[in-house]
């Protein structure tokens, strides 16, 4: 899960990052102007949105008091950053800056480790930096065991080339990231900038954080964070029912047991359909149970896509075998009362035989079986096609 800067920056706070003298959020303009006139200095107005690149987007401005405020804060409001709409904006008193740094600590799954990033040349070009002039960026590994004292946090910052007159204070907010990073389950940490100002504080004026969805369940407090209005609809009802449910853009709906089947599921049904328009609508993963229960919950949220025309139901029978998940189809269609979509149906695997003979006796409306993984896709974009014929 992604944070919006405010979010990352409170977090960092609690760590004892410091982050400046304050920030507010605002939804409209004259809220951000009441915050201006109550911080009484010169403030930076920044659109809170989950992309990188603000700044250059005409996201972030100074402003220099109430009425300036209201009229950058309406300017920021409602722009398309990145396809993110801007609802709402930081205001924050602007900083004197007297250098830009970039500091970040990131989970690098290729090397199976932590790593650290810094660069005594942050600020808006970071991604120019890194791709021209690799080097003035160092990328230091982090041992997971051992972490960052403030040995090591000293030593990622002279290899990023900070000023040695830096290295002490910035050492010290480096290790309160690390920790912010560990204590949140976060799989990124970024500051760009990391700013010294002209009397020597340094600060993080800008925060992106990843945290680990994986380790939600020991963070109760992360719940706060979750973006109900950035989220689909369909997924939060498919998260409340504990389903692995991700919207896709496409008409066919797609269940299926396990989640590298569902994976290559979607890739046959986006080659059935290559050049007429047809794609998946979902990845579906109902796992090996695969109950009545599940298999119609799966259904009900798939069905309820406004979008999606046909479904594929394709299983590979395991330990949960084929009769079993015949019954559970059939059960769902009972739980579920009218299913007004085609679906069609690939059982294969464990008791594949058994499995189709219970669907074919059930005679499920608009239910038809094809037996292979390939012809099944071609069916379902088929049928996706008719109907809107
Ligand atoms: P983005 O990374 O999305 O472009 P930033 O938060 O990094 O957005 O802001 C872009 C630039 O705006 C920064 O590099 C910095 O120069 C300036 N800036 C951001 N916040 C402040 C602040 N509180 N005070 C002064 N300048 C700021
Ligand atoms: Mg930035």
């Amino acid at each position: 899960m992604d944070l919006y800067e405010y979010q990352a920056k409170n977090l960092f706070a609690r760590h004892g990052v410091p982050i400046g003298p304050g920030q507010r959020v605002a939804d409209d303009a004259a809220t951000a102007a009441v915050a201006a006139a109550e911080f009484g200095v010169p403030v930076v107005i920044k659109a809170q949105v989950k992309a990188g690149g603000r700044g250059k987007a005409g996201g972030v401005k100074l402003a220099d008091g109430e009425v300036d405020a209201r009229a950058k804060a309406g300017a920021i409001l409602g722009l398309d950053i990145k396809g993110h709409t801007v609802r709402r904006v930081l205001v924050t008193p602007a900083s004197d800056i007297a250098e830009e740094y970039y500091f970040s600590f990131l989970l690098d799954r290729a090397n199976r480790t932590f790593l650290a990033m810094a660069s005594a040349e942050g600020g808006m070009e970071i991604e120019q930096l890194a791709a021209e002039r690799p080097d003035a960026l160092a990328k230091v590994p982090i041992d997971p065991l051992g972490g960052v004292d403030l040995a090591t946090a000293k030593e990622i910052v002279r290899e990023g080339g900070f000023p040695a007159e830096v290295t002490d204070a910035a050492a010290d907010v480096v290790v309160k990231l690390w920790e912010t990073f560990v204590a949140e389950d976060a799989t990124l940490v970024e500051v760009n900038p990391l700013v010294r100002t002209p009397d020597g504080e340094i600060l993080a004026l800008d925060g992106k954080v990843t945290l680990d969805g994986n380790a939600a369940f020991r963070h109760p407090g992360h719940a706060e964070f979750v973006d109900t209005e950035a989220d689909d609809p369909l997924e939060a009802r498919a998260k409340a029912k504990d389903l692995n449910y991700v919207k896709l853009a496409g008409q066919v709906g797609i269940i299926g047991n396990g989640a590298g089947l569902v994976m290559s599921t979607l890739d046959v049904v986006a080659y059935a359909g290559e050049g007429t328009g047809t794609r998946p609508a979902n990845f579906l993963d109902i796992g090996g149970g695969a109950s009545a229960e599940v298999m119609a919950n799966g259904l009900e949220i798939i069905l309820s896509d406004r979008v999606v025309r046909s479904v594929f139901v394709n299983v590979f029978g395991g330990i949960t075998a084929c009769d079993a998940v015949a019954n559970g189809i059939v059960r769902a269609f009972q739980l579920l009362g009218t299913v007004d979509k085609p679906i069609v149906v690939r059982l294969d695997g464990n008791n594949a035989a058994e499995g189709r003979r219970i669907l074919t006796d059930a005679a499920l409306p608009g239910l038809s079986q094809v037996d292979t993984m390939d012809a099944a896709a071609r069916r379902a974009v088929e049928l996706a096609i008719e109907q809107d014929a």
